[in-house]
């Protein structure tokens, strides 16, 4: 990999491998059959950086992409032809129905109130306008609930000036494949979508995908699996690793056994010990719950965390790995160290671990781009 001067230099960087998304979604694709799948870049594409994903994955021939917010959305929004469907799995907050009508954007509505808001912007507009229609199954955050969508039926006119793109529900385990609330929320869904005017619809997320049949559709929504994140946990992880992410080494220094390390002094030397202060804490998004948990990699090698996570600095007890060196790399995430597995020692779960890289101070690298 060829590197510009700054790439090289810089504190800390995180790489992302778009070849590695490009081939998640083919592999997504393919077993969404005969269904398609989509894209879900909500959250900067789970921090790593919507517009250079979307770009790559527009190449790969995706043609369904889902964010969170209409703020998200209209970022997008030159970066994605017009004939490609732009969602937004929130909806919209009262007022935002022109803009994002003007955006032609597609809102997932949740609740009567989001119907009543977009059929009346659409009969001001003396158009129909796109829409995705959210039927609850179980998660009870959104979408419409059992006596919403009968009221509904009683009265689909109410979606007349609609153009109704999906019909989708969303799972509550979907990553536990014996749940039996997979099989009871598919069960549901064709139940209360039947009582509805026909659309396509749109059931599993990355792990639904896994659960087969059960959870087919005409378009499934992956996220999490794009990004390398393990859709089967317990299993071997299907996907490609996605996301690198290293720290230079600042300083070494040799401590004396019995000395303390950081913060409140949390770790305790039992021999002369070297370590590695690397350029990266928890404003980088490394959780300062790795404090004495998480695992470097340098050399070849697991390093072990040692002490407090702070918010700029890391130490790392490198007594064993003579290559520690001042300006080398040190890996916190990558194929040696899946986010799973940090996510596992921050007791949090691979989501939390690539989304807080989103706000992060790392220099980002893409490969494959373009
Ligand atoms: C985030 C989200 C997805 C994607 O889920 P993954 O587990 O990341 O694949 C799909 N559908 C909805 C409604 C979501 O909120």
């Amino acid at each position: 990999m060829a590197l510009t001067p700054s790439e090289a230099t810089a504190a800390s960087r995180l790489i992302v491998d778009l070849d590695a998304v490009a081939e998640n979604w083919r592999r997504l694709n393919g077993l969404a059959a005969p269904g398609r799948a989509a894209a879900v870049v909500k959250a900067n594409a789970y921090g790593l950086g919507a517009v250079p994903v979307v770009r790559r994955l527009l190449r790969e021939g995706v043609r369904h992409l889902f964010v969170a917010r209409l703020q998200e959305a209209l970022a997008l929004r030159p970066a994605v032809p017009p004939d490609v469907m732009l969602a937004v799995l929130n909806g919209l907050c009262p007022g935002e129905e022109e803009e994002a009508a003007d955006a032609g954007l597609v809102p997932v509505l949740n609740d009567p109130g989001a119907i009543e808001r977009w059929s009346a912007a659409a009969r001001a507009r003396g158009e129909r306008l796109p829409a995705i229609l959210h039927l609850d199954t179980g998660m009870n955050r959104l979408g419409l609930g059992r006596r919403e969508i009968e009221r509904l039926a009683q009265d689909p006119s109410a979606l007349a000036a609609v153009d109704l793109r999906f019909v989708m529900t969303h799972f509550v385990s979907a990553e536990c494949a014996d749940d039996p609330r997979n099989a009871e929320q598919v069960r549901l869904f064709h139940a209360r979508r039947a009582r509805l005017p026909p659309a396509p619809t749109s059931i599993a997320n990355s792990s639904g995908i896994f659960l087969g049949p059960l959870a087919a559709s005409d378009l499934a929504r992956p996220g999490a699996a794009l990004y390398g994140l393990n859709p089967t946990p317990g299993r071997p992880n299907p996907m490609r690793p996605v996301v690198t992410v290293e720290a230079r080494i600042l300083q070494l220094r040799e401590i004396e056994a019995g000395e303390t390390i950081g913060y409140n002094a949390t770790w305790r030397a039992e021999r002369v010990s070297r370590i590695a202060t690397i350029a990266a804490g928890y404003a980088d998004g490394y959780h300062r719950s790795l404090s004495n948990r998480g695992v470097g990699w340098l050399a070849g090698r697991r390093v072990p965390i040692v002490g407090r996570v702070s918010m700029d600095l890391i130490t790392v007890d490198v007594t064993d790995v003579s290559e520690a060196v001042p300006g080398a790399a040190v890996r916190l995430i990558g194929p040696e160290i899946p986010p799973d597995e940090v996510a596992a020692a921050a007791g949090t779960n691979g989501y939390e671990i690539l989304t807080a890289l989103g706000a992060a101070r790392h220099h980002r690298v893409y490969l494959g781009a373009a």
